[in-house]
């Protein structure tokens, strides 16, 4: 089989990249290690915003509007091809105070300072009471009510894209763990997987979440990226409980619900390596939470309990290039906690990149460190 491109790692950030390059004309194969169940992607709350955006730099909100202007496109495109819904919707994000050991005033400062963020990026925020929006809450207070914030049902994303890259002539290989690189005169000449297959392309693009550093080895240079392991509980509760995304800021814990009823509790920041396994002490604390904010979760069902390993980044910025030696070799990979919000934006912006198209935004701040 014959590729333009290779994509390595078939969660969220290589099944969009795979999708805009065949977009674009160009022939593409995603090897993935797994089979069916996908990395951090799968993992992940579905929430299309960074939980504060007004505390993270302008490369993370740039990256966030671009994916906020592509993703009602991306959504209806899927639909259309592959009769998949992601449940992609404005469902709002309710955003409860910070720390409950502050003063009014404090807490005052704090919300015009992010009054004042939502007014210079266009991004709609109002002061409501929380009773207003989730009357189910513990507690009635002043909150911040951001409307256009949308969500996604990660799994039935995956499925989409996966689809549709398969009907739009794509191929994805499952099982297929690149274990090896063959370099020669500055370019990739091959990747071989553990189970011995080879394979070679025009380009390769390195979208292997928390194991991008790992399986670029030597050729990683001064690329950091580290697993942050975050743990999720589900819940299986009435449908309409809960209509919109609630984040408790002091603790940044969140409720996320879906159109049927489930709704996800989250989620853990912890740096225990590759263990991807859930702990009781985790179930318990986010259990807690939940329940604290909703007492009527307490009598729900809960229905499942996960974790994923995040690719952690230094200020959550991910690294959007091309190899500072390696001419073939990319990488779209560390986008920490908000991978799947800058899915979009990440592969429009690689894609241009291999095809030699005009960007849409300045790309510096995305480098490959040296
Ligand atoms: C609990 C939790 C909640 C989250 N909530 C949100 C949220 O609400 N909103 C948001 O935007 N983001 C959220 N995130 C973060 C988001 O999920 C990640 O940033 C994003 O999924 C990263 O995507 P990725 O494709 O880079 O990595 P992954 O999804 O991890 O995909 C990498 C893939 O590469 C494969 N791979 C690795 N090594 C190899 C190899 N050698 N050969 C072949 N394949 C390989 C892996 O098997 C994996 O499938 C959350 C994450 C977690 C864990």
């Amino acid at each position: 089989m014959s590729s333009d491109v290779i994509v390595i790692g078939g969660g969220v950030a290589g099944l969009t990249t795979a999708r805009e390059l065949l977009r674009l004309g160009a022939r593409v194969t995603v090897l993935e290690r797994t089979c069916g169940v996908r990395g951090a992607s799968w993992a992940g709350a579905g929430i299309l915003s960074p939980l504060l955006p007004w505390h993270y730099a302008e490369p993370v909100t740039q990256l966030t509007q671009l994916s906020n202007s592509l993703f009602p496109g991306l959504i209806e495109a899927l639909r259309r091809e592959t009769g998949i819904n992601p449940e992609y919707r404005a469902s709002g994000m309710l955003v409860l105070p910070g720390s409950s050991g502050e003063g009014d005033g404090e807490q005052d400062v704090r919300n015009r300072a992010a009054e004042a963020w939502c007014a210079r990026h266009a991004s709609r925020m109002t002061r409501v009471r929380s009773h207003e929006i989730v009357p189910v809450l513990a507690r009635d207070e002043t909150a911040l009510w951001l409307p256009e914030v949308c969500q996604v049902r990660n799994p039935r994303l995956l499925q989409a894209l996966a689809k549709a890259i398969e009907l739009s002539g794509g191929t994805i290989i499952e099982d297929a763990e690149v274990t090896r690189w063959k370099v020669e005169r500055g370019r990739v000449q091959s990747i071989t997987t553990s189970r011995g297959d080879k394979y070679s392309a025009a380009n390769y693009v390195v979208t292997a979440g928390a194991w991008s550093r790992q399986l670029l080895g030597e050729y990683a240079l001064k690329f950091d990226i580290w697993p942050v392991r975050g743990q999720i509980l589900l819940f299986k509760a009435q449908p309409n409980l809960l209509s919109a995304i609630v984040l408790q800021e002091r603790d940044n814990f969140y409720l996320v619900p879906r159109q049927d009823g489930h709704i996800l509790a989250g989620s853990t920041l912890e740096e225990t390596g590759f263990d991807r396994s859930t702990t009781a002490g985790a179930r318990k604390a986010l259990l807690a939470k939940a329940c604290t904010l909703i007492p009527a979760l307490a009598e729900e069902t809960l229905a499942a309990h996960w974790a994923g390993l995040r690719p952690g980044s230094h200020d959550n910025i991910p690294v959007i290039d091309s190899h500072p030696v390696v001419t073939n070799l990319y990488l779209n990979s560390g986008h920490f906690r908000y991978g799947v919000t800058m899915a979009p934006a990440s592969a429009h912006l690689l894609s241009n990149m291999i095809l030699k198209k005009p960007q849409p935004l300045d790309v510096a701040p995305y480098q490959w460190p040296l």
